[in-house]
């Protein structure tokens, strides 16, 4: 199966006034489709760095990244944000939502960017706040949120235009324990009933259960032997209500 995106021999340093950082060195890595990553490790490991560069968000330094076959360290800066729009739905560390628009219109202009627009959008995008449970958020504004409620836009907003590769990085960190595995499940069933690629930058050792192999990080590095963590596995909709489900099939089914 070729890889959704594929990292080899990728190093990253960033240049400080003080000296340079490194950051990542000699990473390798595959993300194929039907699979969630959990990438762990301490903080200052490396894990959003090599997130942002699977998410063409940042360039790597050396080595190659292909996303969708395509290799990115060949494209120029005015190209590498359409890889970025055609294939990557990226769930930052902070919610980084718009304050000034509404619940709604966050998720609208996400789906602006991929040129779905005007009743489409608006009706998209209340599908896509259905799935994460606040479909009748949608005229609220941000400040008006809690925590929990702002990443879970955050989430839908990522799944706009049906993107072929989720990237999170850290998710559930201001999630209750049973929001964080509502969002883990969909980030799940998006993997296997619908043949997303997904990777999610996790401190949380309770959403363990739900990704297919854990990556271990440590200075910049893939800690070997760890890359094959056997997870225990998760019956289908164990933990989504049936209620939530139904109304997550039927959005999903359109992605
Ligand atoms: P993690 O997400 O695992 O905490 P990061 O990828 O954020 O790790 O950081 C890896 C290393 O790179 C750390 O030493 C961090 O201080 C450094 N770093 C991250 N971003 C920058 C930046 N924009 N400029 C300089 N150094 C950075
Ligand atoms: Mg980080």
């Amino acid at each position: 199966m070729q890889s959704a995106i594929s990292v080899r021999n990728v190093s990253k340093t960033y240049e400080e006034g003080a000296g340079n950082v490194p950051a990542l060195q000699g990473i390798d890595l595959d993300v194929v489709p039907g699979e969630v990553i959990l990438l762990m490790g301490p903080s200052g490991s490396g894990k959003t760095t090599l997130l942002s560069i699977m998410g063409c968000i940042l360039r790597a330094s050396s080595g190659s990244v292909r996303v969708a076959g395509i290799e990115t360290a060949d494209l120029s800066e005015k190209e590498l944000p359409a890889v970025r729009l055609q294939h990557i739905g990226f769930i930052f560390q902070g919610f980084n939502l718009f304050p000034t628009l509404t619940v709604g219109e966050n998720v609208e202009l996400a789906l602006d960017l991929k040129s779905v627009r005007g009743s489409k959008a608006k009706q998209e995008a209340r599908g896509l706040l259905d799935v994460v449970e606040l479909g009748q958020k949608y005229d609220t504004f941000p400040s008006d949120l809690s925590g929990g409620q702002k990443q879970r836009v955050a989430v839908a907003r990522a799944l706009a235009g049906s993107p072929s590769v989720i990237l999170a990085d850290e998710p559930t960190a201001a999630l209750d324990g049973r929001t964080g595995r509502t969002v883990m499940q969909t980030m799940h069933n998006l993997a296997h009933k619908h043949g997303r690629a997904v990777v999610v930058v996790t401190h949380d050792s309770r959403v363990l259960e739900f990704g297919d192999r854990i990556v271990h990080m440590e200075d910049g590095r893939i800690v070997p032997g760890h890359e094959e963590s056997p997870i225990p596995k998760i019956p289908p909709h164990a933990v989504l209500p049936a209620a939530i489900s139904a109304v997550y099939e039927a959005q999903v089914e359109q992605l």
